[in-house]
């Protein structure tokens, strides 16, 4: 397998990739086409899904591309190469999971090189109505004194957290709060 093929240069090229391999699949794809913005080149922009499986399975594995726009490179070549993978798609297609391919969440940025949508919104940040309370995160409470020390430099009882406790927490709280796989 030659994974660099399955990679694209540009948000058309790797939207193109995206499609030519769920066609030969024989999936569908929605398509969600921006009504307003357009990508650098003028181009038309749109979220595509695509469902490997049955999607009415109550199991589902949800794979997105591009919720920080540039990154969608990265996800994209990611998602063009799995569904070339033969041994998984038979693999996906026999467990009974259906496996949502989102790609492109923030196709302006993705065509545009940002990090953020046309209207300069972190996808992955300001998701939520910051006009309500945040929720409780108490993971990430166990864990926010030695992140953000109440002094600078650290205080010895801050420097003093045994290293496999941070070991093992940090990972966790990240994996708590990622919420995207680009
Ligand atoms: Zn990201």
């Amino acid at each position: 397998m030659d994974p660099v093929r399955h990679f694209a240069g540009t948000y058309v090229e790797a939207r193109d990739k995206f499609f030519a391999v769920t066609k030969t699949l024989g999936m569908t794809v929605s398509r969600h086409i921006h009504p307003a913005a357009r990508g650098a080149a003028g181009e038309e922009l749109s979220l595509d899904v695509s469902v490997l499986g049955d999607a009415s399975s109550a199991a589902m594995l949800m794979l997105v591309s591009g919720t920080h726009g540039v990154e969608g490179f990265c996800g994209s070549g990611c998602q063009v190469g799995l569904l070339h993978d033969a041994e998984f798609v038979a693999a996906a297609r026999a467990s009974g999971v259906a496996v949502v391919f989102v790609h492109a969440l923030n196709p302006f940025g993705f065509s545009h090189l940002h990090r953020t949508n046309e209207d300069n919104v972190d996808m992955n940040r300001n998701f939520r109505d910051f006009a309500a309370p945040p929720p409780a995160n108490t993971a990430y409470a166990e864990v926010h004194s030695f992140m953000v020390p109440a002094t600078w430099p650290p205080s010895p009882e801050n420097e003093g957290v045994p290293l496999p406790t941070m070991v093992v927490m940090m990972p966790l709280v990240a994996m708590r709060r990622t919420r995207c796989v680009s």
